[in-house]
């Protein structure tokens, strides 16, 4: 008879594999840490590159642990019904995306949070505005993959804490009184903090990927579609047609366990224009372009034949953040003048201007931004003024 499969490795034999690491050692060779695939006789075929599973708490767990207090609650609702009255036309205020372009540091981003929370007293009767707290950074190769991934920004990966410590800090923004984006990376991570994100953005590298698409068909906020890093918008409004359907698909349950998802479709989605490796796309031609080929493949009643979304950063940018600021004031024009198809603006700000070399916490400088560079808060509030004059100037 086969044994029963054991569950994991005991931490006595995660300490040996580790040991054996730091000596430079290969612990499939180096160690005699009994593995289950010993036991299901696969040890010489499977998991061979893989060194440890560990195990992290359940959603459910997780979710109990740190629930969303009152307010929370009544913010993540009141502002997914609010988005979706902007990007359904039936609002005419400006959504505006704003914040850094990762969360490094969870003090820093509630200090934004509470900066961005009085300004919405003053601003809100022509601004909807959604705080950046973007966790998981797709890289174009290596770097920093963000808080979740790496929370001490050492390459020590502590993703238990990390993962933990994100969502502390959307707890808190949303206690603030302020709804949450962030961009959704890893299939499994949205069942620990997606009740806390009011907008969802799939980013450029993964528009295409079909993992992302029906992610996206299942999530129960707004998405934004980013058009391709070769500057596709089609592959975004392909994205936003995918993430609009049914579909089934390999999941994990609110206790962690591997199951089949099947979802409704997300009539919510729409297109983000980022610009591209080719230059910016954000002017009137490439904003009717894009709005006249979603109109085209998008059936009625979808967010995205209404309006789009414009990302000032990125390839709209340069990633300079003085570029970025000279396009928010360019579309704040436009929309004064009345320009069609603007549904929201994205920008990257924080509260120090430019960005610096990522590293642990107690090397950085206090509030500037260790991914893309970033537009600072005086800057921020001047051109989040510019944007609301702009909305009223629309409105007369
Ligand atoms: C971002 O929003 O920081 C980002 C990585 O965007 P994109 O997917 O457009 O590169
Ligand atoms: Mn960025």
């Amino acid at each position: 008879m086969q044994p029963e499969p054991q569950p994991l490795n005991s931490p006595e034999d995660v300490e040996a594999i580790r040991r054996v690491i730091r000596q430079g050692g290969n612990p499939l060779v180096d160690t005699d840490v009994p593995r289950w695939e010993d036991q299901v006789g696969v040890s010489r075929i499977v998991n061979r590159r893989v060194v440890e599973i560990e195990p992290l708490p359940t959603p459910a767990q997780v979710l109990a642990d740190m629930p969303l207090s009152e307010t929370a609650q009544r913010v993540v609702v009141e502002s997914r019904d609010a988005i979706r009255g902007v990007l359904h036309g039936r609002d005419d205020r400006l959504l505006v995306i704003v914040g850094p372009c990762s969360v490094h540091d969870p003090r820093a981003a509630l200090d934004y949070a509470r900066r961005l929370s009085a300004l919405n007293g003053e601003l809100k009767d022509e601004l909807l505005i959604v705080m950046r707290v973007y966790f998981e950074k797709p890289r174009t190769t290596v770097g920093w993959k963000g808080l979740i991934n790496d929370p001490d920004i050492d390459g020590s990966h502590n993703i238990r804490k990390g993962l933990l410590l994100a969502r502390r800090v959307l707890l808190g923004v949303l206690d603030e009184g302020v709804p949450a984006a962030t961009e959704f990376l890893e299939p499994t991570s949205p069942q620990y903090i997606a009740d806390a994100v009011s907008w969802g953005a799939i980013g450029a590298r993964n528009t295409e990927s079909q993992i992302h698409r029906q992610l996206a068909s299942g999530l129960s906020m707004p998405i934004g579609f980013k058009n391709a890093t070769d500057g596709s918008v089609k592959a975004a409004i392909n994205g936003c047609y995918a993430a609009a359907q049914q579909h089934g698909f390999f999941g994990v349950d609110h206790l962690g366990r591997a199951c089949v998802v099947e979802t409704l479709g997300n009539p919510d989605c729409h297109v983000v224009l980022r610009g591209s490796s080719h230059g910016p796309n954000y002017d009137a031609g490439s904003i009717a372009a894009a709005m006249a080929e979603a109109r085209a493949e998008m059936p009625e009643g979808s967010a995205a034949v209404c309006g789009l979304v414009v990302d000032c950063s990125h390839g709209n940018s340069g990633k300079d953040e003085r570029r970025q600021a000279d396009v928010v004031r360019e579309l704040a024009a436009r929309i004064a003048a009345g320009e069609p198809g603007i549904a929201g603006l994205m920008m990257e700000s924080f509260i120090e201007g430019g960005n610096q070399p990522a590293g642990p916490l107690d090397t950085l400088v206090y509030g500037r931004s260790i991914t893309d560079r970033c537009i600072s808060w005086p800057d921020t509030e001047a051109l989040l003024r510019d944007l609301a004059r702009a909305v009223a100037a629309r409105r007369s």
